[in-house]
Protein backbone atom coordinates (compact mmCIF):
# COMPACT_ATOMS: atom_id res chain seq x y z
CA UNK A 1 0.00 0.00 0.00
CA UNK A 2 2.80 2.44 1.00
CA UNK A 3 3.97 2.73 -2.93
CA UNK A 4 0.79 4.02 -3.99
CA UNK A 5 1.42 7.00 -1.92
CA UNK A 6 4.85 7.59 -3.68
CA UNK A 7 2.93 7.16 -6.95
CA UNK A 8 0.23 9.77 -5.88
CA UNK A 9 3.21 12.31 -5.41
CA UNK A 10 4.92 11.28 -8.54
CA UNK A 11 1.59 11.84 -10.49
CA UNK A 12 1.62 15.39 -9.07
CA UNK A 13 4.12 16.23 -11.79
CA UNK A 14 2.76 14.46 -14.39
CA UNK A 15 0.02 15.92 -17.07
CA UNK A 16 -1.21 12.59 -16.99
CA UNK A 17 -4.97 13.18 -16.72
CA UNK A 18 -6.01 9.61 -16.50
CA UNK A 19 -3.91 8.65 -13.18
CA UNK A 20 -6.24 8.54 -10.37
CA UNK A 21 -7.36 5.89 -7.34
CA UNK A 22 -8.56 2.86 -8.39
CA UNK A 23 -10.78 2.79 -5.63
CA UNK A 24 -11.85 4.73 -2.47
CA UNK A 25 -13.56 3.98 0.68
CA UNK A 26 -16.92 5.99 1.75
CA UNK A 27 -16.84 6.05 5.49
CA UNK A 28 -19.98 7.63 6.33
CA UNK A 29 -23.52 7.20 5.22
CA UNK A 30 -26.67 9.43 3.99
CA UNK A 31 -26.55 12.02 1.22
CA UNK A 32 -23.01 12.82 2.39
CA UNK A 33 -22.19 8.98 1.13
CA UNK A 34 -24.33 9.08 -2.07
CA UNK A 35 -22.83 12.72 -2.99
CA UNK A 36 -19.06 11.05 -2.77
CA UNK A 37 -20.54 7.91 -4.24
CA UNK A 38 -21.38 10.41 -7.36
CA UNK A 39 -18.16 12.52 -7.23
CA UNK A 40 -16.19 9.42 -7.74
CA UNK A 41 -18.04 7.41 -10.42
CA UNK A 42 -17.72 11.06 -12.49
CA UNK A 43 -13.78 10.44 -12.18
CA UNK A 44 -14.11 6.84 -12.83
CA UNK A 45 -13.33 6.17 -9.31
CA UNK A 46 -14.96 2.30 -7.78
CA UNK A 47 -15.99 2.58 -4.89
CA UNK A 48 -16.78 0.86 -1.49
CA UNK A 49 -19.39 2.03 1.02
CA UNK A 50 -19.05 0.33 4.60
CA UNK A 51 -22.57 0.47 6.43
CA UNK A 52 -24.49 -0.06 9.94
CA UNK A 53 -26.62 -2.91 9.71
CA UNK A 54 -29.83 -0.74 9.86
CA UNK A 55 -28.31 0.94 6.47
CA UNK A 56 -27.51 -2.58 4.87
CA UNK A 57 -30.95 -2.29 2.02
CA UNK A 58 -30.65 1.42 1.42
CA UNK A 59 -29.96 2.38 -2.18
CA UNK A 60 -27.46 3.88 -2.03
CA UNK A 61 -25.17 1.32 -0.40
CA UNK A 62 -26.07 -1.03 -3.40
CA UNK A 63 -25.49 1.50 -6.23
CA UNK A 64 -21.41 1.33 -4.98
CA UNK A 65 -19.20 -0.93 -6.33
CA UNK A 66 -18.44 -2.88 -3.20
CA UNK A 67 -20.26 -2.80 0.44
CA UNK A 68 -18.84 -3.71 3.77
CA UNK A 69 -21.16 -4.30 7.01
CA UNK A 70 -18.74 -2.62 9.94
CA UNK A 71 -21.21 -3.70 12.70
CA UNK A 72 -24.80 -2.96 14.59
CA UNK A 73 -26.90 0.47 14.04
CA UNK A 74 -24.88 2.57 17.12
CA UNK A 75 -22.64 4.85 15.83
CA UNK A 76 -19.83 4.30 18.24
CA UNK A 77 -20.10 0.71 17.02
CA UNK A 78 -19.88 1.06 13.25
CA UNK A 79 -19.75 4.55 11.98
CA UNK A 80 -16.77 5.41 14.46
CA UNK A 81 -15.24 2.30 14.39
CA UNK A 82 -12.50 2.97 13.12
CA UNK A 83 -10.49 -0.30 13.41
CA UNK A 84 -13.80 -2.12 11.74
CA UNK A 85 -13.31 0.73 9.06
CA UNK A 86 -9.88 0.37 8.45
CA UNK A 87 -9.99 -3.57 8.31
CA UNK A 88 -12.58 -2.67 5.31
CA UNK A 89 -10.67 -0.90 3.56
CA UNK A 90 -8.21 -3.61 3.92
CA UNK A 91 -10.28 -6.66 2.69
CA UNK A 92 -11.65 -4.27 -0.43
CA UNK A 93 -8.09 -3.09 -1.31
CA UNK A 94 -9.27 0.98 -1.54
CA UNK A 95 -6.61 3.36 -1.87
CA UNK A 96 -8.15 6.09 0.03
CA UNK A 97 -10.47 7.27 2.52
CA UNK A 98 -13.01 9.50 1.81
CA UNK A 99 -14.80 10.84 5.69
CA UNK A 100 -17.67 13.00 4.50
CA UNK A 101 -18.61 15.30 6.96
CA UNK A 102 -19.89 14.37 10.74
CA UNK A 103 -18.53 11.30 11.96
CA UNK A 104 -14.93 10.41 11.95
CA UNK A 105 -14.04 13.45 9.40
CA UNK A 106 -12.37 15.79 12.03
CA UNK A 107 -10.58 13.09 14.29
CA UNK A 108 -7.23 13.52 13.80
CA UNK A 109 -6.33 9.74 15.02
CA UNK A 110 -8.37 8.68 12.37
CA UNK A 111 -6.87 10.47 9.84
CA UNK A 112 -3.60 9.02 11.59
CA UNK A 113 -4.53 5.64 11.61
CA UNK A 114 -5.61 5.74 7.92
CA UNK A 115 -2.45 7.46 6.86
CA UNK A 116 -0.17 4.67 9.03
CA UNK A 117 -2.13 2.01 7.53
CA UNK A 118 -1.11 3.12 4.14
CA UNK A 119 -4.27 4.71 3.08
CA UNK A 120 -4.75 8.16 1.55
CA UNK A 121 -7.36 10.20 4.13
CA UNK A 122 -8.92 12.35 1.80
CA UNK A 123 -8.97 15.47 4.31
CA UNK A 124 -6.22 17.62 5.82
CA UNK A 125 -2.84 16.34 7.47
CA UNK A 126 -3.32 15.20 11.31
CA UNK A 127 -1.60 18.04 12.80
CA UNK A 128 -3.57 20.44 10.93
CA UNK A 129 -6.95 19.06 11.67
CA UNK A 130 -5.36 18.32 15.58
CA UNK A 131 -4.39 22.61 15.18
CA UNK A 132 -7.84 23.44 13.94
CA UNK A 133 -9.71 20.71 15.87
CA UNK A 134 -9.29 22.55 19.39
CA UNK A 135 -10.89 26.18 19.00
CA UNK A 136 -8.50 27.62 21.51
CA UNK A 137 -5.74 26.95 19.64
CA UNK A 138 -7.18 27.30 16.15
CA UNK A 139 -8.10 30.75 17.34
CA UNK A 140 -4.85 31.49 18.42
CA UNK A 141 -3.44 30.35 14.66
CA UNK A 142 -5.49 32.59 13.03
CA UNK A 143 -4.74 35.59 15.23
CA UNK A 144 -1.21 34.65 14.16
CA UNK A 145 -1.65 34.56 10.94
CA UNK A 146 -3.13 37.63 10.19
CA UNK A 147 -6.95 36.44 10.42
CA UNK A 148 -9.04 38.62 12.69
CA UNK A 149 -11.07 37.10 15.50
CA UNK A 150 -13.61 37.86 18.19
CA UNK A 151 -12.23 39.48 21.26
CA UNK A 152 -11.71 36.98 23.89
CA UNK A 153 -9.52 35.05 26.52
CA UNK A 154 -6.26 34.44 25.72
CA UNK A 155 -6.45 30.86 25.26
CA UNK A 156 -8.06 28.81 28.06
CA UNK A 157 -9.94 29.83 31.05
CA UNK A 158 -7.66 29.76 34.22
CA UNK A 159 -8.79 28.09 37.24
CA UNK A 160 -8.94 31.20 39.26
CA UNK A 161 -12.55 32.55 39.50
CA UNK A 162 -10.96 36.47 39.75
CA UNK A 163 -9.16 36.05 37.16
CA UNK A 164 -12.45 34.72 35.30
CA UNK A 165 -14.35 37.96 36.08
CA UNK A 166 -11.05 39.93 35.90
CA UNK A 167 -11.24 38.87 32.05
CA UNK A 168 -14.85 39.32 31.38
CA UNK A 169 -14.63 42.69 33.03
CA UNK A 170 -11.91 43.60 30.08
CA UNK A 171 -14.04 41.98 27.16
CA UNK A 172 -17.22 43.39 28.30
CA UNK A 173 -20.87 41.61 29.01
CA UNK A 174 -22.35 39.98 27.42
CA UNK A 175 -19.67 37.21 27.41
CA UNK A 176 -19.88 33.40 25.67
CA UNK A 177 -18.45 30.85 27.40
CA UNK A 178 -17.22 28.20 24.68
CA UNK A 179 -15.83 24.59 25.19
CA UNK A 180 -12.87 24.23 23.80
CA UNK A 181 -12.72 21.14 21.98
CA UNK A 182 -16.63 22.01 21.24
CA UNK A 183 -18.87 20.91 17.86
CA UNK A 184 -22.51 20.97 16.23
CA UNK A 185 -23.51 24.12 18.25
CA UNK A 186 -22.66 22.52 22.03
CA UNK A 187 -20.73 23.60 24.49
CA UNK A 188 -21.36 27.23 24.27
CA UNK A 189 -23.15 29.53 26.97
CA UNK A 190 -23.92 33.17 26.79
CA UNK A 191 -23.50 34.97 30.01
CA UNK A 192 -25.02 38.50 30.51
CA UNK A 193 -24.14 39.51 34.15
CA UNK A 194 -20.98 38.87 36.41
CA UNK A 195 -23.12 37.42 38.63
CA UNK A 196 -23.67 34.46 36.78
CA UNK A 197 -20.25 34.05 35.50
CA UNK A 198 -18.51 31.67 37.40
CA UNK A 199 -21.26 29.21 37.83
CA UNK A 200 -21.77 29.23 33.79
CA UNK A 201 -18.20 28.82 33.27
CA UNK A 202 -17.85 25.42 35.68
CA UNK A 203 -21.26 23.71 34.42
CA UNK A 204 -19.70 24.85 30.29
CA UNK A 205 -16.59 23.12 31.87
CA UNK A 206 -18.49 19.66 33.01
CA UNK A 207 -20.43 19.64 30.09
CA UNK A 208 -17.51 19.67 27.63
CA UNK A 209 -15.44 17.30 29.74
CA UNK A 210 -18.05 14.62 29.42
CA UNK A 211 -19.31 15.48 26.05
CA UNK A 212 -16.32 16.02 24.34
CA UNK A 213 -13.48 14.51 27.00
CA UNK A 214 -11.97 17.96 26.85
CA UNK A 215 -12.91 20.21 30.27
CA UNK A 216 -11.05 23.08 28.68
CA UNK A 217 -13.37 26.56 27.82
CA UNK A 218 -12.24 30.03 26.60
CA UNK A 219 -14.91 33.41 27.06
CA UNK A 220 -15.32 35.51 24.23
CA UNK A 221 -17.32 38.67 23.46
CA UNK A 222 -20.85 37.40 22.58
CA UNK A 223 -21.69 39.71 19.43
CA UNK A 224 -25.87 40.39 19.99
CA UNK A 225 -26.52 41.06 16.15
CA UNK A 226 -23.74 39.35 13.75
CA UNK A 227 -24.75 37.35 10.79
CA UNK A 228 -22.57 33.99 9.80
CA UNK A 229 -20.50 34.52 6.99
CA UNK A 230 -17.73 31.75 6.53
CA UNK A 231 -15.11 31.44 3.08
CA UNK A 232 -14.83 28.47 1.55
CA UNK A 233 -10.63 27.31 0.49
CA UNK A 234 -9.00 24.93 -1.79
CA UNK A 235 -5.67 23.96 -0.79
CA UNK A 236 -3.33 21.65 -2.35
CA UNK A 237 0.03 20.05 -0.77
CA UNK A 238 2.46 22.42 -3.14
CA UNK A 239 1.08 25.41 -1.04
CA UNK A 240 -1.42 26.26 -4.19
CA UNK A 241 -4.49 27.96 -1.97
CA UNK A 242 -7.47 29.50 -3.24
CA UNK A 243 -10.86 30.76 -1.94
CA UNK A 244 -14.06 30.16 -3.56
CA UNK A 245 -16.22 33.06 -1.98
CA UNK A 246 -18.41 33.18 0.48
CA UNK A 247 -21.77 31.37 2.34
CA UNK A 248 -24.04 33.40 4.04
CA UNK A 249 -25.17 30.57 6.71
CA UNK A 250 -27.17 33.16 9.59
CA UNK A 251 -30.67 31.15 9.44
CA UNK A 252 -29.89 28.65 12.16
CA UNK A 253 -32.01 27.04 15.31
CA UNK A 254 -29.77 26.51 18.67
CA UNK A 255 -26.93 27.34 16.81
CA UNK A 256 -27.68 24.87 14.06
CA UNK A 257 -27.53 25.82 9.93
CA UNK A 258 -31.24 25.57 8.26
CA UNK A 259 -30.90 27.76 5.73
CA UNK A 260 -27.44 28.48 3.18
CA UNK A 261 -27.10 30.82 0.58
CA UNK A 262 -24.26 32.25 -1.71
CA UNK A 263 -23.42 34.92 -2.51
CA UNK A 264 -24.06 36.53 1.36
CA UNK A 265 -26.61 39.21 0.13
CA UNK A 266 -25.05 42.94 0.60
CA UNK A 267 -21.26 41.74 1.64
CA UNK A 268 -19.06 43.52 -1.23
CA UNK A 269 -17.01 41.21 -3.56
CA UNK A 270 -13.62 44.08 -2.55
CA UNK A 271 -14.15 43.40 1.36
CA UNK A 272 -15.18 39.15 0.60
CA UNK A 273 -11.78 39.08 -1.52
CA UNK A 274 -9.89 40.99 1.33
CA UNK A 275 -10.80 38.60 4.14
CA UNK A 276 -10.53 35.65 1.65
CA UNK A 277 -7.10 36.74 0.92
CA UNK A 278 -6.39 36.22 4.50
CA UNK A 279 -7.74 33.10 4.93
CA UNK A 280 -5.93 31.31 1.66
CA UNK A 281 -2.87 33.06 3.05
CA UNK A 282 -3.44 31.57 6.48
CA UNK A 283 -3.46 28.28 4.30
CA UNK A 284 -0.49 28.85 3.21
CA UNK A 285 1.41 29.86 6.73
CA UNK A 286 -0.36 26.92 8.51
CA UNK A 287 0.52 24.06 5.69
CA UNK A 288 -3.11 23.63 4.99
CA UNK A 289 -4.19 20.73 2.41
CA UNK A 290 -7.78 19.62 1.28
CA UNK A 291 -11.16 21.73 1.13
CA UNK A 292 -11.63 23.74 4.37
CA UNK A 293 -14.21 26.53 5.66
CA UNK A 294 -12.94 29.38 7.62
CA UNK A 295 -16.08 30.37 9.55
CA UNK A 296 -17.14 34.14 10.89
CA UNK A 297 -19.27 36.41 12.36
CA UNK A 298 -19.75 39.01 10.82
CA UNK A 299 -21.01 42.70 12.15
CA UNK A 300 -21.04 46.18 10.89
CA UNK A 301 -18.34 45.54 7.88
CA UNK A 302 -15.94 43.29 10.38
CA UNK A 303 -15.30 39.71 10.21
CA UNK A 304 -14.46 38.09 13.18
CA UNK A 305 -13.05 34.34 12.96
CA UNK A 306 -14.73 32.13 15.27
CA UNK A 307 -13.24 28.35 13.71
CA UNK A 308 -12.36 26.41 10.97
CA UNK A 309 -14.01 23.43 9.63
CA UNK A 310 -11.59 20.70 8.18
CA UNK A 311 -13.89 19.13 6.21
CA UNK A 312 -16.33 19.40 3.43
CA UNK A 313 -19.54 20.97 4.55
CA UNK A 314 -23.16 19.89 4.22
CA UNK A 315 -23.92 23.31 2.64
CA UNK A 316 -20.95 23.32 0.36
CA UNK A 317 -23.52 22.56 -3.08
CA UNK A 318 -24.47 26.41 -2.78
CA UNK A 319 -20.94 27.09 -3.98
CA UNK A 320 -20.90 24.87 -6.49
CA UNK A 321 -23.51 26.38 -7.97
CA UNK A 322 -22.36 30.08 -8.11
CA UNK A 323 -18.34 28.62 -8.68
CA UNK A 324 -19.01 26.31 -11.16
CA UNK A 325 -16.79 23.91 -9.37
CA UNK A 326 -17.17 20.58 -8.05
CA UNK A 327 -15.76 20.66 -4.35
CA UNK A 328 -15.52 17.14 -3.64
CA UNK A 329 -13.84 15.90 -6.87
CA UNK A 330 -11.04 19.10 -6.16
CA UNK A 331 -10.91 17.10 -2.78
CA UNK A 332 -9.56 14.42 -4.19
CA UNK A 333 -7.82 15.30 -6.49
CA UNK A 334 -5.67 17.21 -3.93
CA UNK A 335 -5.67 14.22 -1.78
CA UNK A 336 -4.40 12.72 -5.02
CA UNK A 337 -1.18 15.06 -4.76
CA UNK A 338 -2.43 16.87 -7.48
CA UNK A 339 -2.15 20.58 -7.78
CA UNK A 340 -4.89 22.95 -8.39
CA UNK A 341 -5.83 23.35 -11.52
CA UNK A 342 -8.11 26.56 -10.42
CA UNK A 343 -6.19 30.09 -10.13
CA UNK A 344 -8.10 32.71 -7.58
CA UNK A 345 -8.75 34.57 -10.85
CA UNK A 346 -10.53 31.89 -12.84
CA UNK A 347 -12.98 32.22 -9.71
CA UNK A 348 -15.91 34.26 -10.46
CA UNK A 349 -19.23 33.64 -8.94
CA UNK A 350 -21.89 34.24 -10.94
CA UNK A 351 -25.54 34.00 -9.89
CA UNK A 352 -27.02 32.84 -6.49
CA UNK A 353 -27.91 30.02 -4.84
CA UNK A 354 -29.98 28.60 -1.96
CA UNK A 355 -30.20 25.21 0.12
CA UNK A 356 -32.64 24.08 2.43
CA UNK A 357 -32.01 21.61 4.72
CA UNK A 358 -34.77 19.15 4.87
CA UNK A 359 -35.07 17.34 8.23
CA UNK A 360 -37.02 14.37 9.52
CA UNK A 361 -38.55 16.23 12.56
CA UNK A 362 -41.53 17.57 13.83
CA UNK A 363 -41.86 21.60 11.81
CA UNK A 364 -43.06 22.71 15.04
CA UNK A 365 -41.47 21.13 17.56
CA UNK A 366 -38.42 20.03 16.57
CA UNK A 367 -38.57 16.84 17.63
CA UNK A 368 -37.02 13.73 15.31
CA UNK A 369 -39.68 11.96 12.94
CA UNK A 370 -37.89 8.28 12.55
CA UNK A 371 -39.77 5.72 10.68
CA UNK A 372 -40.95 5.10 6.98
CA UNK A 373 -41.41 6.84 4.01
CA UNK A 374 -44.40 6.55 2.18
CA UNK A 375 -44.41 8.45 -0.28
CA UNK A 376 -41.78 10.38 -2.39
CA UNK A 377 -41.32 13.32 -4.89
CA UNK A 378 -38.48 15.33 -5.19
CA UNK A 379 -38.80 18.70 -6.91
CA UNK A 380 -37.01 19.30 -10.38
CA UNK A 381 -37.00 21.68 -13.07
CA UNK A 382 -34.56 24.81 -14.27
CA UNK A 383 -31.64 25.52 -11.40
CA UNK A 384 -32.71 22.84 -8.45
CA UNK A 385 -30.91 20.41 -7.70
CA UNK A 386 -31.60 17.61 -4.94
CA UNK A 387 -28.66 16.40 -2.73
CA UNK A 388 -30.76 12.88 -0.99
CA UNK A 389 -30.48 9.50 -0.67
CA UNK A 390 -33.98 8.53 0.11
CA UNK A 391 -37.16 7.15 -1.96
CA UNK A 392 -40.74 5.77 -1.09
CA UNK A 393 -40.02 2.99 0.69
CA UNK A 394 -37.35 3.20 2.68
CA UNK A 395 -37.01 3.63 6.54
CA UNK A 396 -35.36 6.48 7.98
CA UNK A 397 -33.54 5.09 11.29
CA UNK A 398 -33.39 7.06 15.07
CA UNK A 399 -29.92 6.60 15.77
CA UNK A 400 -28.66 9.07 13.26
CA UNK A 401 -28.63 12.54 12.31
CA UNK A 402 -32.07 13.73 10.44
CA UNK A 403 -31.27 15.06 7.12
CA UNK A 404 -32.57 13.14 4.56
CA UNK A 405 -32.67 15.92 1.37
CA UNK A 406 -31.06 18.82 0.60
CA UNK A 407 -32.99 21.27 -1.76
CA UNK A 408 -30.61 23.86 -3.81
CA UNK A 409 -31.82 26.72 -6.14
CA UNK A 410 -29.74 28.50 -8.34
CA UNK A 411 -31.06 31.68 -10.11
CA UNK A 412 -29.22 34.57 -11.98
CA UNK A 413 -30.30 36.78 -9.44
CA UNK A 414 -31.73 36.03 -5.43
CA UNK A 415 -34.73 36.96 -5.99
CA UNK A 416 -35.06 33.88 -9.28
CA UNK A 417 -33.22 31.24 -6.60
CA UNK A 418 -35.93 32.12 -4.08
CA UNK A 419 -38.82 32.07 -6.65
CA UNK A 420 -37.43 28.42 -7.75
CA UNK A 421 -37.19 27.18 -4.31
CA UNK A 422 -40.90 28.28 -3.33
CA UNK A 423 -41.85 26.38 -6.45
CA UNK A 424 -39.47 23.17 -5.40
CA UNK A 425 -40.60 23.28 -2.15
CA UNK A 426 -44.27 23.38 -3.60
CA UNK A 427 -44.15 20.09 -5.74
CA UNK A 428 -42.12 18.14 -3.33
CA UNK A 429 -43.96 15.35 -1.10
CA UNK A 430 -42.52 13.30 2.16
CA UNK A 431 -45.14 11.09 3.50
CA UNK A 432 -45.22 8.53 6.08
CA UNK A 433 -42.35 11.01 8.19
CA UNK A 434 -42.95 14.80 9.27
CA UNK A 435 -39.98 16.84 7.93
CA UNK A 436 -39.41 20.80 8.17
CA UNK A 437 -40.50 21.75 4.72
CA UNK A 438 -43.71 23.64 6.22
CA UNK A 439 -40.80 26.09 8.23
CA UNK A 440 -38.93 26.22 4.67
CA UNK A 441 -42.31 27.26 2.73
CA UNK A 442 -42.97 29.75 5.50
CA UNK A 443 -39.22 31.19 5.38
CA UNK A 444 -39.03 31.52 1.75
CA UNK A 445 -42.24 34.10 1.90
CA UNK A 446 -40.66 35.98 5.04
CA UNK A 447 -40.46 39.33 4.44
CA UNK A 448 -37.16 39.39 6.16
CA UNK A 449 -35.44 36.60 4.44
CA UNK A 450 -36.58 38.15 1.45
CA UNK A 451 -34.54 41.75 1.86
CA UNK A 452 -31.45 39.46 3.05
CA UNK A 453 -29.11 40.01 5.50
CA UNK A 454 -31.05 38.58 8.80
CA UNK A 455 -28.94 37.94 11.60
CA UNK A 456 -28.36 34.69 13.61
CA UNK A 457 -30.66 35.57 16.03
CA UNK A 458 -33.84 35.91 13.27
CA UNK A 459 -34.72 32.57 13.10
CA UNK A 460 -35.01 32.00 16.91
CA UNK A 461 -36.86 35.17 17.58
CA UNK A 462 -39.20 34.30 14.44
CA UNK A 463 -40.06 31.14 15.93
CA UNK A 464 -40.74 31.85 19.50
CA UNK A 465 -43.28 34.80 17.76
CA UNK A 466 -44.78 31.56 15.84
CA UNK A 467 -45.08 29.18 18.80
CA UNK A 468 -46.68 32.02 20.77
CA UNK A 469 -49.86 32.10 18.08
P1 LIG B 1 -19.85 24.87 16.57
O1 LIG B 1 -18.47 24.33 16.35
O2 LIG B 1 -20.57 24.16 17.67
O3 LIG B 1 -20.65 24.98 15.30
P2 LIG B 1 -19.18 27.72 16.44
O4 LIG B 1 -18.05 28.31 17.19
O5 LIG B 1 -19.02 27.54 14.97
O6 LIG B 1 -19.63 26.34 17.14
O7 LIG B 1 -20.48 28.60 16.66
C1 LIG B 1 -21.75 28.19 16.19
C2 LIG B 1 -22.72 29.34 16.21
O8 LIG B 1 -22.82 29.89 17.54
C3 LIG B 1 -22.32 30.52 15.34
O9 LIG B 1 -22.71 30.35 13.98
C4 LIG B 1 -23.10 31.63 16.02
O10 LIG B 1 -24.48 31.53 15.67
C5 LIG B 1 -22.99 31.31 17.50
N1 LIG B 1 -21.83 31.98 18.12
C6 LIG B 1 -20.59 31.46 18.31
N2 LIG B 1 -19.75 32.38 18.87
C7 LIG B 1 -20.47 33.52 19.05
C8 LIG B 1 -20.17 34.84 19.56
N3 LIG B 1 -18.96 35.17 20.00
N4 LIG B 1 -21.17 35.76 19.55
C9 LIG B 1 -22.42 35.44 19.10
N5 LIG B 1 -22.75 34.22 18.61
C10 LIG B 1 -21.81 33.27 18.57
Amino acid sequence: MANRLNTASLCSNSSNDDLMFEKILIANRGEIALRVQRACRELGIKTVVVHSEVDTDTKYVKLADESVCIGPAASRDSYLNIPAIISAAEVTDAEAIHPGYGFLSENADFAERVEKSGFVFIGPRPDSIRLMGDKVSAKDAMKKAGVPVVTGSDGALPEDPKEIIKIARAVGYPVIIKASGGGGGRGMRVVHTEAALVNAVNTTRQEAGAAFSNPAVYLEKFLENPRHVEIQILADEHRNAIHLGERDCSMQRRHQKVVEEAPAPGITRRLIDRIGARCVDACRKIGYRGAGTFEFLYENGEFYFIEMNTRVQVEHPVTEFITGYDIVQQQIRIAFGERLSIRQRDVSPRGHAIECRINAEDPFKFTPSPGRITSWHPPGGPGIRVDSHVYAGCVIPPHYDSLIAKVIAYGDTREQAIARMRVALSEMVVEGIQTNIPLHRELMTDARFITGGTSIHYLEQRLAQRSGH
